[in-house]
């Protein structure tokens, strides 16, 4: 029995589309790793202990309990902003949501999606 030869194969075109897709996220974005840092790990647990309720579900006066650590202001790479805030808690629902919009901001802004949007305020 040939047993196949896996590692032979080029497995990132056909078996871990997620993975490359991760990969080219990272590279355009290395301060994703930041967010692996025990320095992170100890703010997120900080501002999740200091508010604990999902600040947007809570403008619509529902309680939520937050499960996210998210930077008001996107942080776009800026260290100082990453690790200094303002932050504020959310759920990941809504994390996730305001999350996409601000990233496709920053996309747009390497003109990686809809460049026929203008962005405001994509100043430092
Ligand atoms: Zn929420």
């Amino acid at each position: 029995m040939p047993s196949s030869p896996k590692t032979a194969r080029p497995s990132f075109r056909c078996d871990a589309p997620d993975n490359d897709y991760e990969q080219r996220r990272r590279k355009r974005a290395p301060w994703r790793a930041w967010y692996g840092t025990a320095r992170w790990r100890r703010i997120r647990a900080n501002q999740l202990a200091t508010e604990p309720l999902c600040a947007m579900c809570l403008r619509e006066d529902i309680v939520t309990t937050a499960t996210v650590c998210d930077h008001i202001d996107p942080h776009r790479g800026n260290p100082e902003r990453f690790w200094n805030g303002p932050f504020q808690s959310l759920c990941k629902p809504h994390h996730d949501s305001a999350k996409q919009q601000a990233e496709n901001r920053v996309s747009r802004q390497g003109g990686r999606v809809n460049p026929a949007t203008p962005s405001p305020a994509t100043g430092s």
